[in-house]
């Protein structure tokens, strides 16, 4: 086989724009795939990533909701064929271990995967870390195979990228950690990618309320068009105060922080019902700390993280896919605003600035 290269967005120092630079794939080996990129959102995760907020190896390739086409297929690989649409996502089962058997696979303890990551990407000759399994800010991705979906022709390759990501990871919260009943009432806080999913799947549940808080008035605007009851300005507006206005002081029986910031997560405590759940899907730098009050917490009110919502990738995503089909959760109006990737620090500064919903890279 030929050398295999990509053009990538190469980061080299966290906080300093990325260059764009030909990269170098390995073979697909046993199990894995090549996959021409197609299109890539910017999520908020690699907005931290590319700041330093957490810590990564460099020089590295971020981008991690992805979609594209099948090229290459390593020995092994059934689920997919050469040619197939398929999305990608960074919650990758191994199928083997305890956490994956038990269904909470984005646990799954596989310890092989660091090693397959770090042998297959390099730059100039000197192999580097591979970004979550992915590294999708380059026209070619080298992935498990266990990381890619099919996607049918109704889906485009942009819903596919956010099927990747965001919307699922809104969706599985609301579902899976939330658990989410018909008639409840949900607080959704942030309304980028994550919580307009969260919004979508809260309707789909059949919620009875749906409050969406977010600073951004078109953010708000699409929350309303997407499902939401009620919007909250939380920059104009006492957040628990107007939550207790809309839940006649009940409060909500689901709060889902979608942010990743501490002091918010507390907030989305406070505004729980007895009984309430408040989901942290953001993610918050790992020393902060969140307070809650023991009173709330008596009457079976909860406090719960979550990985992209528990996702189980290969069972899910089919799922929010086939809904995605038949109109009950849509993807296209989260995709805002459209950059090359040789545009890669002015759509990152772009994404940064909360302009849109979801920024995306088109290849
Ligand atoms: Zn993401
Ligand atoms: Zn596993």
């Amino acid at each position: 086989m030929a050398p295999i290269t990509a053009r990538a967005a190469v980061l080299h120092e966290p906080g300093k724009p990325m260059t764009i630079e030909q990269i170098e794939l390995r073979e697909p080996g046993h199990g894995e795939v090549i996959v021409k990129t197609a299109s890539v959102g910017i999520c908020g995760t690699d907005l931290h990533f590319a700041r330093g907020l957490f810590p990564f190896p460099v020089p590295t390739v971020l981008g991690h909701e992805a979609s594209g086409v099948v090229e290459h297929r390593g020995p092994g690989v059934t689920r997919v064929q050469v040619g197939d649409r398929v999305l990608v996502c960074d919650q990758i089962p191994c199928g083997q271990c305890g956490s994956c058997l038990s269904g909470r696979m984005v646990y799954c303890t596989d310890t092989g995967r660091k090693q397959r990551q770090r042998s297959r990407l390099s730059l100039d000759g000197d192999p580097f870390r591979q970004y979550l399994g992915v590294s999708a800010l380059a026209e070619r991705m080298l992935l498990d195979a266990a990381a890619v979906i099919p996607i049918p022709e109704q889906i485009s390759f942009e819903a596919g990228a956010l099927l990747g990501c965001c919307l699922t990871t809104g969706a599985a919260t609301i579902f899976n950690t939330a658990a989410a009943r018909p008639g409840q009432s949900v607080l959704v806080m942030g309304c980028g990618g994550v919580g307009l999913g969260a919004v979508q799947a809260a309707k789909a549940t059949g919620a009875s309320c749906i409050i969406a808080a977010d600073p951004e008035a078109h953010r708000r605007q699409a929350a309303l068009s997407l499902g939401a009851t009620d919007i909250i300005d939380p920059t104009s507006e006492d957040l628990p105060a107007a939550v207790a206005t809309i839940t006649g002081q009940f409060g909500v029986d689901v709060a889902v922080e979608a942010v990743g910031d501490p002091g918010l997560a507390e907030v989305a405590f406070a505004a729980l019902a007895p009984g309430g759940r408040a989901v942290i899907v953001g993610m918050m730098p790992s020393d902060s700390e969140i307070k809650v009050s023991a009173g709330l917490l008596r009457h079976g009110r909860s406090l719960v993280g979550s990985v992209m919502g528990e996702v189980r990738t290969l069972h899910d995503i089919p799922a929010y896919v086939r809904m995605v089909v038949g109109g009950q959760l849509t993807a296209d109006e989260l995709a805002t605003h459209r950059w090359p990737l040789s545009e890669i620090n002015d759509a990152l500064d772009h994404a940064s600035a909360r302009r849109g919903i979801r920024t995306m890279i088109e290849f």
